[in-house]
């Protein structure tokens, strides 16, 4: 028996944990793997804010992650251990705390960021100077990504495939149990106040839409879940296009981006949830059950994931080099209207205030208001992506560039070019009656469905009874739909004509 057995309280191996972007105790392997080694662990966050250059975590992300590591901090000091958290650069700070703590590894998660991994190889370096391992673990994917290929040996670049070989795949294990267990190793180890960073917006304060809406942290994270398989799930495969049903959707994205939440912890809590639903069937959408579609959902994540780790230029550059020359126009005014919900289109108006508002936006209604920034405005992907990128709190640079690639028709596995979505035909299909774009464009609120999509159409008298001036109380159209699209179809012909 090894004397940490005989006595846990005399044995002082110890071992670090450093957590990033895997917030959470349970299902988590840096722990699981620290503890089996180690009678001491050391739980440490670095914040680093410059790290990631432009893709530094934005500013309201920075809101989630100040409740966050409360949350982990506190869930840490029940467990008995401590959470050390210190500012600067991990390459300096890891190394000196494992020293420290006499460890003879670091265990952290396994990212799929350059930034990340290029900090990992850098940490990696310094601890390797002590004879100190870095150990890195699978903790935000369902799948290990470098074992996914096709059957000639190549990377996927369409998801139906990359879905399918994912399917095939033996199931990932059951979660990990919580730890509720840890120690820290002995000695005090300086730690930074958690308020002494300033992450929340203070002046002014624009955070309160995020407070009603969110609460960060596991906690928070799994009580979403179970609410969202227990109630809503089934309904999922209709529900999930309507963004005026606040339920339709999970909402656990942000919970995903900061792993409050493993996606094998979704994906097992799925599977029992409609395994336990009673009379289960496919629901009125189509043939497809709410639990197949929401598992393509989370394999929709896994995918973004899994082409970022094969294209690490992703964020910047487009996936398809036809496009890089694509001429965008510059156009602050538009762009300005956009970003803040005035472009006088309602459904995209209400997309962008409800990401104002609480840092999150519908997936519909993110590929519609994408669709007019990168179409309609012909204003490149990038500046749209850098936009959801400091107003999402679950702004994850996998899925943001995938996404913007895919809607700009830029990506290996985009809509084509020439599929513009029409936002009035698309609020019309999506928000019938009105309920989301009333809820976040208040000023329309009397407008009577049919004109509510695309006021400018409406005859006088009904603006009169509705009470709005077009152009005073809500703008005119920002661009004219038609001419925007065909604006935008002749600019990506002629990039692919160039190119070809
Ligand atoms: P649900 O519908 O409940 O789905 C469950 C989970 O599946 C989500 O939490 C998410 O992890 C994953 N998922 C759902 N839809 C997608 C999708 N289209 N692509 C990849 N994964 C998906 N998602 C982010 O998490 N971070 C981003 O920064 C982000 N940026 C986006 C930018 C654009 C332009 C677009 C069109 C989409 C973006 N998405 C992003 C994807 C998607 O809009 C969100 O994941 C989804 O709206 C989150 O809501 P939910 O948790 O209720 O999703």
């Amino acid at each position: 028996m090894t004397a940490r057995r005989a006595d846990p309280a005399a044995d002082d191996t110890a071992a670090i944990v450093w957590f990033r972007n895997d917030l959470r105790l349970s299902d988590h392997r840096p722990l699981t793997e620290a503890r089996r080694e180690a009678a001491r662990v050391l739980a440490v966050f670095v914040l680093d804010r410059s790290a990631g250059g432009a893709w530094a975590v934005g500013g309201a992300a920075l809101w989630w992650l100040h409740h966050s590591l409360a949350a982990l901090s506190e869930a840490i000091r029940k467990a008995g251990g401590t959470l050390v958290l210190r500012e600067g650069d991990a390459a300096t700070i890891i190394p000196a705390l494992a020293e420290q703590a006499g460890a003879a590894s670091v265990h952290c998660g396994r990212s799929h960021e350059p930034a990340l991994q290029e900090l990992d190889r850098r940490v990696e370096q310094a601890l390797a100077r002590r004879a100190i391992a870095l150990r890195s673990h699978r903790v935000s994917t369902l799948f290990d990504l470098d074992a996914i290929r096709t059957q000639s040996g190549k990377i996927y670049g369409v998801y139906t495939p990359f879905a399918r070989t994912c399917r095939s795949l033996p199931d990932p294990d059951p979660p990990l149990p919580t730890v509720t267990r840890l120690q820290a190793p002995r000695g005090a180890f300086a730690s930074d106040r958690l308020e002494q960073w300033h992450l929340p917006p203070t002046r002014p304060d624009w955070a309160g839409g995020l407070r009603d809406t969110w609460t960060p942290g596991e906690a928070g994270a799994h009580d979403r879940m179970r609410r969202f398989l227990a109630d809503h799930l089934e309904g999922y495969g209709s529900s999930r296009d309507i963004p005026g049903d606040e339920r339709g959707t999970s909402m656990l994205s942000p919970h995903l981006r900061w792993g409050e939440l493993s996606p094998v912890q979704v994906w097992h809590a799925a599977r029992a949830a409609h395994a336990a639903a009673p009379g289960r069937k496919p629901d009125a959408g189509g043939a497809r059950s709410g639990f197949e579609t929401f598992q393509n959902e989370i394999l929709w994540h896994e995918f973004a994931a899994y082409l970022l780790h094969n294209n690490p230029a992703m964020p910047d550059e487009p996936l398809r080099a036809a496009y890089a020359r694509l001429r965008w126009r510059r156009d602050p005014r538009g762009l300005q209207a956009w970003q803040r919900g005035l472009t006088g289109v309602p459904i995209v108006d209400a997309g962008m205030r409800q990401l104002w508002h609480i840092g999150w936006m519908h997936n519909r209604v993110r590929m519609i208001t994408a669709s007019l920034l990168t179409k309609h405005l012909l204003v490149s992907w990038q500046e749209g992506e850098a936009w959801f990128w400091d107003t999402l709190v679950d702004g994850d640079l996998a899925t943001n560039s995938a996404s913007w690639q895919w809607v700009a028709g830029t990506g290996t596995d985009s809509q084509p070019f020439f599929r513009i979505f029409n936002p009035v035909t698309q609020g019309r299909k999506f928000d019938p009656e009105g309920t989301y774009v009333r809820r976040w464009v208040p000023e329309l609120g009397n407008l009577a469905p049919r004109w509510l999509h695309a006021p400018w159409e409406a005859p006088a008298a009904e603006l009169d009874r509705a009470g709005i001036r077009l152009g005073q109380d809500y703008p005119k159209p920002v661009i004219s739909l038609e001419a925007g699209r065909d604006r935008a179809l002749s600019a990506f012909r002629n990039e692919v004509r160039a190119a070809s």
